[in-house]
C-alpha cells in the first residue's frame, strides 16, 4: 500500500476549523485557518460516539489505531468500481486527546441541540480523515441522498410480498411506514426510480419533489441539503440561496422561481454524469436476492451445517448473525477487495461455467451473496455532492459520492425485519390506492 501523507492537524487551532454539518457516525469541519497547503480547500471527518461513551477504552487507546477504514476503503475497493474522478481525495491524519476534547467543546455548540443530547466526537480517536471540501465556500452546493434505485426482481420475493415490493419501490413504500409512525422528516412524493430513470423529464421530477419535501419539512429531510458560501441552507436562511442564484437586486417572492432557477443548474450536470448509472447499476446487480431471497438461502445453508444431534427444534440463528452453528464474521478490507475481484469477474463473464446462476443460488456461495448484500446497501446509503459552476467562479461543476463505508453482518437481521414490516404496512393499503413506480432497468441510459 501507498504510504499516506500525514498532516499535523493538532497543530492547528480548533477554531480554524468550521462545522459544516453530521451524519449518524461522523462529523464533518471544514479549514478556514490561514492559508496552509495541506489544509486549504479540506475538511476534517471525526467519528462520533454515544455521549461519554468513547469507542476506545484507555488500555485500547495505548495502542497504536489503524487508519480510519473509509480511506483504506476507498483506495482499495471503492475506486475500483467508480470512476476515482467522482470520489473525494482523503488521507488519513493524526491527532490526539487533548486536541480533541479542545476541539469538541469549542465547536459542540455549533450542533443540532437533539444531536448534543445523544452523541458527542470521539476522543479516544488518534486518527481522523482529511478529504476535499466538496461545498467549498462559494457559490451553490447540494447534498443529494438518492436511496435505492430499482424494484427488485419477484424470483426470490413470496407470492404475498412480490405483489407489494415488485410494483412500488422499497423508498415509497419506507416514507408510507414512516408517515403511519409520525415520523415528519420524511420526502413525500419523491421517487428514487424517476432520478434514476436517465429521463431528463423525470429527473426533473424527482429535483422538484426533493426541494418541496425540503421546504415542507422547514429544510429537516436527509434526501435533499443545500450549502451556499459554505454554510448549510435552511428555509429560514433562503435568502442567502436567493442572493447566490438570482441575484442582489432580485425581489421575486415565488419560492417556485427559485426552485426553477436550482433545478435548472443541476440538470445538466446529472444528465450528463455516469454517476447515477454506476449507482443503480450497482446496488441493482449487487442485492440479487433480496433480503428475502438473501435468509432464506442464509437457512437453507444452516440446515445443511447443521449437526443432526442437535435435533430439528434447535432454532437457527437470524441472517448474519454468528451462532455457534454458523460463523458469519465482519469482513475486512482484504475480504472485500477479492470480493470485488469476484463481483466484477462475475459481471463480465460470458462462460456460462463460470457464470454463477442467480436463480438457483447454491448454498456454497452464501458468503458472496451476504458480501454483495452489504455492498449493496453501501451504494444504496450513500450521497451525491453535485456542486454546478456559476458566474464569476472558478473550477469546474462536480458530482461526487460520499458516504461510502463498509456495512456490518450485524445490519443483515435488522434489514431484514424493517423490510418485512414495511411490505406488510404497505400491503395493507387497498391495491388501488398504491403507488405504481416505474423501474426504467438497466439500460435507461
Ligand atoms: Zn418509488
Amino acid at each position: 500500500m501507498a504510504a499516506h501523507q500525514v498532516a499535523s492537524v493538532a497543530d492547528t487551532l480548533p477554531l480554524e476549523w468550521k462545522y459544516v454539518s453530521e451524519g449518524g457516525a461522523t462529523a464533518v469541519f471544514s479549514y478556514v485557518g490561514p492559508s496552509d497547503p495541506q489544509f486549504d480547500g479540506m475538511v476534517l471527518r471525526l467519528r462520533k460516539c454515544p455521549l461519554g461513551q468513547p469507542f476506545r477504552s484507555a488500555e485500547e487507546m495505548t495502542q497504536e489505531e489503524p487508519d480510519d477504514a473509509t480511506v483504506e476503503f476507498q483506495q482499495r475497493c471503492m475506486e475500483r468500481l467508480v470512476p476515482p474522478i467522482h470520489l473525494p481525495r482523503m488521507v488519513s491524519v493524526k491527532l490526539n486527546e487533548p486536541w480533541l476534547r479542545a476541539f469538541s467543546e469549542a465547536h459542540n455548540i455549533d450542533r443540532r441541540a437533539e444531536r448534543r443530547r445523544v452523541d458527542e466526537i470521539d476522543w479516544s480517536r488518534t486518527k481522523g480523515v482529511l478529504a476535499t471540501d466538496l461545498i467549498g465556500t462559494d457559490g451553490l452546493a447540494v447534498e443529494i441522498k438518492p436511496k435505492w434505485g430499482f424494484l427488485p426482481s419477484p424470483k426470490h420475493l413470496t407470492t404475498t410480498t412480490s405483489s407489494v415490493k415488485a410494483r412500488t419501490c422499497r423508498f415509497c413504500m419506507h416514507v408510507h411506514l414512516k408517515v403511519l409512525q409520525g415520523d415528519t422528516d420524511v420526502s413525500v412524493g419523491y421517487c428514487p426510480l424517476d432520478l434514476f430513470s436517465g429521463n431528463p423529464e423525470r429527473i426533473k421530477l424527482a429535483l422538484e419533489s426533493l426541494w418541496s419535501s425540503w421546504l415542507a419539512t422547514d429544510g429537516t429531510v436527509n434526501n435533499w441539503k443545500m450549502f451556499v458560501a459554505g454554510m448549510i441552507v435552511r428555509p429560514q436562511t433562503i435568502h442567502d440561496l436567493k442572493v447566490t442564484l438570482l441575484g442582489h437586486g432580485s425581489d421575486e417572492d415565488d419560492p417556485n422561481v427559485l426552485r426553477d432557477k436550482c433545478v435548472e443548474l443541476l440538470m445538466p450536470l446529472l444528465t450528463d454524469t455516469p454517476v447515477l448509472k454506476v449507482l443503480a447499476k450497482l446496488q441493482r446487480t449487487l442485492d440479487i436476492l433480496d433480503i428475502e431471497g438473501l435468509s432464506s438461502l442464509w437457512h437453507r445453508t444452516l440446515v445443511s451445517y447443521a449437526d443432526p444431534a442437535a435435533g430439528p427444534d434447535t432454532p437457527l440463528s437470524p441472517v448474519g448473525q454468528t451462532s455457534s452453528l454458523f460463523e458469519s464474521p465482519d469482513p475486512t478490507i482484504d475480504d472485500w477487495s477479492k470480493f470485488i475481484d469476484q463481483y466484477l469477474m462475475q459481471i463480465g463473464t460470458t462462460t456460462e461455467e463460470e457464470k454463477m446462476n442467480h436463480a438457483q443460488p447454491l448454498t456454497s456461495n452464501l458468503r458472496y451473496y451476504l458480501m454483495a448484500y452489504l455492498l449493496s446497501a453501501t451504494f444504496k446509503d450513500c450521497s451525491i455532492i453535485v456542486k454546478p459552476t456559476m458566474p464569476g467562479m472558478h473550477g469546474k461543476d462536480s458530482i461526487t459520492i460520499i458516504d461510502l463505508d463498509p456495512k456490518g453482518m450485524d445490519r443483515l437481521r435488522k434489514w431484514e425485519r424493517l423490510d418485512a414490516q414495511i411490505a406488510l404496512a404497505y400491503g395493507r393499503i387497498d391495491e388501488a390506492s398504491r403507488k405504481i413506480c416505474v423501474d426504467a432497468g438497466v439500460d435507461a441510459w
